[in-house]
């Protein structure tokens, strides 16, 4: 089991590197520790986890306000919100080679993983990345990229209201980057430096918020679900009291079974009126005329996460052939291409002319659609299967005299025919 799992994660860090989803960071320096670099399908598949969230819980809802704050924030925002003082990780260096480790995470408590040396104390370690601001170089011009995007979200809190007036329950979402000094940076995607974060801050009167924890959850699964995320890899952490982070009095961790262990995926926490209270911040129900600090139900979702989620659920491999058929099964809705277009042969023009027609008017429809016609019909498909696009359509010497197409499946490589003006219903049924 864990020697199969161990291949996945290559097979995947592979294909992701191979086929332009993930590179290295700074490759050609020789990387940079913990930062990965986006390719034309990685951008594609963030693109639409973001947009696919976005309309989700945004633009569906009527109840829900997206912002978009600065990354640098005043400081005192930081000093406010507890980062400055307890966002921290044990850091711990062995006393033989020097490498430094996050404590908990060490295979044996007391022993360097690298060299099986001694490790000293640990020292609490804060992994906000902190700059300065302006020319002058002072302690008064540090300021911290955001290690969260929540803060942006309760700094606006008043602004929103006064320009909107929400009834509450009611909820800001923001999509956005944010930077963690990680100490041990692993796993691929899983623990970067450069995060992208997509949360909601969901405003509830005190004694609701039970009843909206509950609420969210199920949202948050119902997402997980349709995004083709395997739910029978998601488990339910209920955070120990004596785990929970400074501002929360429950949190629910949604754990993903990755190649290298069951590991967080998202998260769901109550974070009391802690953050509105820090930032002196009120509500004034207009309704009742009373005035009090709601109470906060925070579900977030990392993006990169979501994306090495989507990829460990969705690969497959087809053994039916004489070889293996690896594809990744995405829905249409996620999938960076959703569909390439071939002339049977690359060198004839007539061919070529008819199969810029139609990928032009699929183009122009999806956007997301793949010229392809590198290589045999074999190599193009086996091509698409890997990267998880739903359909290829083939313009051969039967288009030009009869106007069909053949359109292939990825998950089944079955054919069919059907007629060119059919093309865009077809796949348009297939995507809802
Ligand atoms: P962990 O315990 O894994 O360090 P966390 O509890 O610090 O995570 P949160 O502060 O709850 O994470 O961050 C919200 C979400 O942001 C996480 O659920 C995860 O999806 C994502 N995330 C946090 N840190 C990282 C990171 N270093 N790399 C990639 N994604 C991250």
């Amino acid at each position: 089991m864990q020697e199969k799992d161990e291949k996945l994660m290559e097979k995947i860090i592979s294909l992701c590197k191979r086929r332009g989803f993930v590179y290295p960071g700074s490759e050609i320096y020789g990387g940079l520790a913990g930062t990965w670099d986006y390719g034309p399908l990685g951008v594609a598949l963030k693109n639409n986890i973001k947009n696919l969230w976005w309309k989700k819980f945004v633009d569906g809802r009527e109840d829900m306000y997206g912002v978009d704050a600065a990354i640098l924030m005043n400081s005192a925002v930081w000093k406010a919100s507890g980062h400055v003082d307890t966002f921290t990780d044990p850091l711990i260096e062995c006393t033989k080679c020097k490498k430094r480790f996050r404590e908990d995470t060490l295979k044996e408590k007391g022993t360097c993983d690298e060299c099986g040396g001694k490790t000293g104390e640990a020292r609490l370690f804060n992994m906000m990345f902190a700059t300065q601001i302006g020319a002058v170089e002072d302690s008064s011009a540090t300021v911290y990229l955001r290690p969260e995007t929540a803060q942006g979200m309760f700094v606006n809190f008043k602004n929103v209201v006064d320009s909107f007036h929400p009834k509450l329950p009611f909820g800001l979402a923001q999509i956005g980057k944010a930077f963690r000094n990680e100490i041990t940076p692993r796993d691929f995607i899983f623990r970067v430096r450069e995060i992208e974060q997509m949360e909601i801050e969901y405003f509830v009167k005190e004694e609701d918020w039970q009843k909206y924890f509950e609420y969210w959850k199920e949202e948050m699964l119902a997402w997980m679900e349709s995004m083709g995320i395997d739910m029978n890899k998601v488990h339910e952490l209920e955070v120990k009291e004596e785990d929970l982070a400074h501002y929360s009095k429950r949190t629910i961790d949604f754990e993903f079974d990755f190649p290298f262990g069951l590991k967080e995926l998202y998260g769901l926490a109550y974070r009391t009126d802690f953050d509105l209270k820090k930032h002196n911040l009120t509500y004034q129900d207009e309704e009742t005329n009373s005035k009090f600090v709601p109470h906060v139900i925070e579900p977030t979702f990392g993006v990169e996460r979501t994306f090495l989620a989507l990829m460990l659920s969705c690969y497959k491999e087809d053994t039916k052939g004489e070889e293996p058929r690896p594809y990744l099964a995405f829905n249409p809705t996620v999938a960076p291409v959703v569909c390439a277009v071939s002339p049977l042969l690359k060198n004839k023009v007539e061919l070529r002319d008819y199969a810029h027609i139609i990928y032009r008017t699929l183009k122009d429809e999806f956007g997301r659609v793949m010229w392809d016609d590198n290589g045999n019909i074999g190599k193009r498909y086996r091509r698409q299967d890997e990267i998880g696009t739903p359909w290829c359509i083939v313009i051969d010497f039967d288009t030009l005299s009869d106007d069909s197409v053949t359109i292939r499946d990825r998950d089944t490589g079955l054919q069919e025919r059907i007629k060119k003006e059919d093309i865009v219903d077809y796949i348009k049924e297939r995507m809802n």
